[in-house]
């Protein structure tokens, strides 16, 4: 049995702000309104749930908040972005600009690219992380991410668990 949040409907979405490596309009900082949506397979328990919705719901709105209002930093190789530390903030060069950026606004997430590829697994792997949790979840057979970044664009991934 198959049971789906629909982000939209559900609030389960976030905006923040990217550079991404290149040229054209998206080497500049740009920001994007993301939802996501999730399927769950698994089996009915004994309270004829697959998965407990609001737990669920929470998990994926905690997952999106580390992300809302940032401003989001990928681990490109140095030839393409070079970051340097300060003490309140990140001074960040790429596509021949420089931002001083501070640190409270950035999510530095721990992912090669900023393509909503990446940021999909991303996703998915922090949620598998929680779904994996027992005392929250019952067994689940797999489940889908499919996070979209507007423009009618979207990544989706399948996970077994
Ligand atoms: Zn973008």
């Amino acid at each position: 049995m198959i049971v789906e949040l629909n982000g939209k409907e559900a609030g389960l979405t976030f905006e923040c702000m990217h550079i991404v490596p290149g040229k054209g309009d998206c080497s500049r900082i740009h920001p994007h309104f993301h939802y996501v949506d999730v399927l769950i397979d698994g089996e009915f328990d004994d309270k004829r749930r697959i998965v407990h919705l609001y737990n669920l719901k929470a998990v994926i709105k905690r997952i999106c908040s580390t992300f809302e209002d940032k401003i989001l930093i990928a681990d490109y190789p140095e030839s393409v972005q070079r970051i340097v530390m300060e003490e309140l903030h990140y001074r960040i060069e790429i596509n021949g600009k420089m931002y001083l950026i501070p640190k409270a606004d950035i999510f530095k997430i721990e992912c090669p690219s900023l393509n909503i590829e990446d940021l999909t697994v991303y996703f998915a792997g922090e949620l598998a992380a929680d779904l994996k949790n027992r005392e929250m979840f019952n067994p689940i057979n797999y489940f889908e991410v499919t996070l979209s970044e507007g423009h009618g664009q979207r990544g989706r991934i399948k996970i077994e668990l």
